[in-house]
């Protein structure tokens, strides 16, 4: 076996245990004589398997009972879609735009309503998070949305704004990072090809009172309503995602011991990298230091051709999946829960040497 060390923003690398516990079950579940891959979402280990992902992940984030949980296909960016078809109640709502998929967000809810763009962090290609201080809210804002860790960019926020109307997150490239307080937002949705599971769902934790408000003609699958109606099983659920979140989230609950000590690992790992890149000055880190992602570490080398050289270089000592997103160049970590910190310090033992083979 030859694995990597695979920074890739996502789909990302998943717990080597959790693998290898799906390939052990994948040509058979149990004594089902079948793989979860072909199993009846009605069947009773099914059943039994969704029932358990949930309620693991209610552990886990220790969501208050008065919270629904959906499992929905489709992505975090249907989730774009779904928040206002859903909550757009008084016809506008606020969006922070501190990043791509902030704007991504904000840009199909004005196919809804109306979008007041109350913060932005464009103007300094979106290298810090707005003080909440200074961010005003609408008075007929149904909810006021961010998103909390910017991937591409590498930020995140480190206060939550207080707001009138609920809080609706975007936490696709944090959750299950650290320990947070549902009952500080409205909705909280993820993709979950980040930190959690393979590609293909999005999950939804939406406040019950929310519930229910959706334009009449609004189709089954877009009502989150619909869905929590039927725990997930309106139609036939991603039944294969569901499965390895539930592994994921048991490697979180007995392997690493919750979500207090996956936030120390998460913490440790990212000190390594950033107290090496703020020790040396080969490397240039743009984003302001109060607000540096703990999952998503952006970094450029003096010139485009030294980025290309480094990634190259990287992939030959098994560090892949480096490049960064096109709109910032230069290199991007992503160092996930899943990432060992063998994996960050491999990749700071290659950025030294690299650098002292260029002229750092
Ligand atoms: C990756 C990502 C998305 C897009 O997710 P899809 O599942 O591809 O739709 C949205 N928001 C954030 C923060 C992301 O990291």
């Amino acid at each position: 076996m030859a694995r990597v060390y695979n920074f890739s923003a996502g789909p990302s690398v998943l717990p080597l245990p959790v693998l290898q516990k799906a390939q052990a079950d994948l040509v058979e579940y149990k004594d089902s004589g079948q793989s979860v891959m072909e199993m009846s979402h009605r069947s009773k280990n099914f059943e039994a398997i969704i029932a358990d992902t949930e309620a693991r992940l209610r552990r886990v984030l220790a969501i208050p009972a008065n919270y629904k949980v959906a499992f929905i296909q489709g992505g975090a960016t249907l989730q774009f879609a779904m928040v206002p078809l859903n909550l757009m109640g008084t016809g506008q709502a606020d969006y922070w735009v501190t990043g791509n998929f902030s704007g991504l967000a904000a840009k199909e809810a004005e196919k809804f309503g109306k979008v007041n763009i109350v913060a932005s962090s464009a103007e300094a290609n979106f290298t810090y998070i707005p003080n909440p201080a200074d961010v005003p809210e609408s008075p007929d804002a149904s909810y006021v949305h961010i998103c909390q860790n910017n991937t591409i960019f590498g930020t995140r926020f480190t206060q939550l704004p207080k707001t009138k109307a609920p809080l609706v997150a975007d936490l696709s490239s944090c959750i299950l990072s650290e320990p947070i307080d549902v009952s500080q937002y409205g909705v909280i949705y993820f993709g979950v090809q980040k930190n959690v599971a393979p590609a293909g769902m999005a999950v939804a934790i939406i406040r019950e009172d929310l519930l229910g408000n959706a334009p009449a003609n609004t189709p089954a699958l877009l009502n989150y309503k619909t869905i929590v109606d039927a725990d997930s099983m309106y139609n036939t659920p991603p039944t294969w995602c569901i499965y390895m979140m539930g592994l994921t989230l048991q490697w979180i609950e007995e392997e690493i011991g919750g979500l207090a000590n996956m936030q120390k690992l998460n913490q440790e790992k990212a000190a390594v990298l950033y107290d090496y890149l703020d020790s040396q000055s080969f490397y240039k880190a743009p984003v302001q230091k109060e607000f540096r992602s703990l999952m998503n570490v952006t970094f450029t080398a003096p010139t485009k051709e030294l980025d290309a050289a480094f990634c190259e270089g990287a992939a030959k000592e098994g560090l892949v999946n480096i490049k960064g997103h096109r709109l910032v160049g230069g290199m991007r970590a992503s160092i996930y829960n899943a990432m060992p910190k063998a994996g960050v310090t491999a990749l700071v033992a290659y950025m030294q040497k690299f650098a002292a083979q260029n002229g750092g």
